[in-house]
């Protein structure tokens, strides 16, 4: 028996209708962009002339712009071409766009899967040249100018922007997957939450304390950002939240151990910085390991250097990325590098296809000194702007321009009250650093109720050292 009242599951079955109709009509009644007639209206093909810089729009009636993905960079491009006169489609596999810096915080209980996540419609309701498509891009025809879904439906487009993002790169040990979880999504992340919280649940259990201490074993592979934050939070759970809270062990006899292949952690700051941060993690009662290149992962755990290996059933990796999917279907008309990054042109095209945009983790974007930047948010978020603004220079018939980007700094958190910050001119670190570090996420998510209740969570965290986000389900479907 349904427990939801009848006037909302009218409602819902209602939103539920709206949401498949729109994927119909955007899909049929998308204009046709090959010169064929569709729906009575004639597009002219789109003509490039040279590469990349001068393009030549030739389109009769309005673009159709066909975007891949909603997460930073690709909700960027939508929302920057909100005032032109073109049709857009964004197509996404998941149903939300995610605030992916905080998704650690989802990973160890700090925040809800609804604190960081909104559904792409809602965000998007108010801009009419957009039709949201909830559906997986699979492949590119770049001679017919379509995108193929996993639906099996087609979209035709005259300009194309994929921004699909990054997805684990285990360095040619995808086996390593099934032992070691990343953090890219929100069901990675409640995974990685019900793997930490069944770990001393079960160690509850274990009379043998050679199992015990590998449950209470947490491993991650990563001295990133991510792999730095996940460890300083973890640690933050064993010694405040769930002190007092187990009877057959004490949680702070947990081991967090945090290996990273380089010679230092955090090795895109300032090495002053990743030398504070090394302090800071070790004074939390963190093991770092620098200079420690994984060579094997397993069920029971992980091998160092060949060598050494550590019993473990909790490995967490932070280690390296490559592009999320769609990329390789570029591989005849472009060259992709080892993660499949498409290295685009200064313009953020592919080389000889001014129509294609790639932005963000999917994309390798270089410096005006042809150096790589990191793939972090701000420049998937310059990139969607500037891609915008190219596609609107075209239809003017103007010159693409280069991208630049503008480097805003970086910043990482080390739990609670420790955060690193470095503005170029200006670092900061301890707890100044670390309530920049609040202040700048609350304000950068993406809706005004998402900023409210993520600041009532972490203050009701910063004075209880509480977990709200606690509770662990079981989606096997096994309620005995
Ligand atoms: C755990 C973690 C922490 C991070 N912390 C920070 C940080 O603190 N600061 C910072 O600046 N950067 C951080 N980053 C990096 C930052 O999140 C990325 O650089 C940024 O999200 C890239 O934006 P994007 O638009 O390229 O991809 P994303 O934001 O990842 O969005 C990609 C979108 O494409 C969709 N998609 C993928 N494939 C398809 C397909 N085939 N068809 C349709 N849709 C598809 C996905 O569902 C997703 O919505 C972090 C990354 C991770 C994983």
């Amino acid at each position: 028996m349904s427990i939801i009242p009848t006037w909302l599951q009218a409602t819902y079955e209602t939103e539920q209708n709206v949401v498949i109709k729109s994927q119909e009509s955007r899909v049929l009644d998308a204009p046709a962009r090959d010169g064929s007639n569709i729906n009575g209206v004639v597009v002219e093909q789109f003509v490039s002339v040279g590469d990349a810089v001068t393009p030549t729009l030739n389109v009769k009636g309005r673009p159709h712009v066909v975007v891949t993905g909603a997460g930073f960079g690709g909700l960027t491009t939508v929302q920057s071409l909100a005032n032109a006169d073109v049709d857009i489609t964004l197509v996404d596999r998941r149903n939300h766009h995610l605030f992916v810096p905080l998704l650690y915080q989802v990973a160890t209980a700090q925040l809800s899967a609804e604190h960081i996540a909104q559904p792409i419609r809602s965000i998007l309701k108010k801009q009419e040249n957009v039709s949201v498509v909830f559906d997986e891009a699979t492949d590119i025809d770049v001679d017919g100018k379509s995108v193929t879904l996993a639906s099996g439906k087609t979209l035709t487009y005259d300009f194309l922007v994929i921004a699909v993002g990054a997805k684990d790169s285990y360095f040619g040990h995808d086996e390593w997957a099934e032992h070691a979880s990343g953090l890219k999504s929100l069901e990675d992340a409640e995974r990685i939450r019900q793997q930490i919280l069944l770990a001393f649940e079960r160690a509850e259990k274990e009379p043998d304390p050679v199992k015990r201490k590998a449950m209470l074993t947490f491993v991650i592979v990563g001295g990133g950002p991510t792999g730095v934050e996940m460890a300083g939070a973890i640690a933050e759970i064993r010694n405040h939240t769930l002190k007092q809270e187990f009877r057959n062990f004490n949680p702070r006899d947990a081991r967090v151990i945090l290996l990273e292949g380089l010679p230092r952690v955090f090795p895109m700051f300032k090495e002053k910085l990743s030398a504070r941060a090394q302090r800071d993690l070790e004074n939390l009662g963190i093991e770092v390991r620098t200079g420690s290149l994984v060579t094997n992962v397993d069920d029971h755990g992980v091998v160092i250097g060949g060598e050494e290996r550590i019993e473990t059933e909790t490995v967490i990796w932070a280690a390296g990325i490559q592009a999320a999917s769609l990329t390789p279907s570029l591989k005849d008309v472009t060259q992709l590098d080892r993660a499949n990054r498409v290295s685009v042109t200064r313009e953020l095209t592919v080389p000889g296809h001014p129509e294609i945009f790639v932005i963000g983790d999917a994309a390798i974007i270089k410096s005006a000194e042809d150096k790589p930047w990191g793939a972090v948010a701000p420049l998937a978020i310059q990139a969607g702007e500037h891609a915008a603004a190219n596609i609107q220079r075209s239809m003017r018939n103007e010159a693409y321009t280069p991208f630049n980007y503008k480097d805003p700094g970086s910043m990482a958190t080390i739990g609670r009250n420790r955060a690193v910050v470095d503005f170029h001119n200006m670092q900061f670190t301890g707890f100044i650093a670390w309530l920049m570090w609040a202040v700048i996420h609350i304000l950068r998510l993406v809706s005004f109720r998402n900023r409210a209740m993520v600041a009532i969570q972490w203050t009701f965290d910063y004075i209880g050292h509480n977990r709200n986000a606690r509770v662990i389900v079981d989606h096997s479907g096994d309620t005995k």
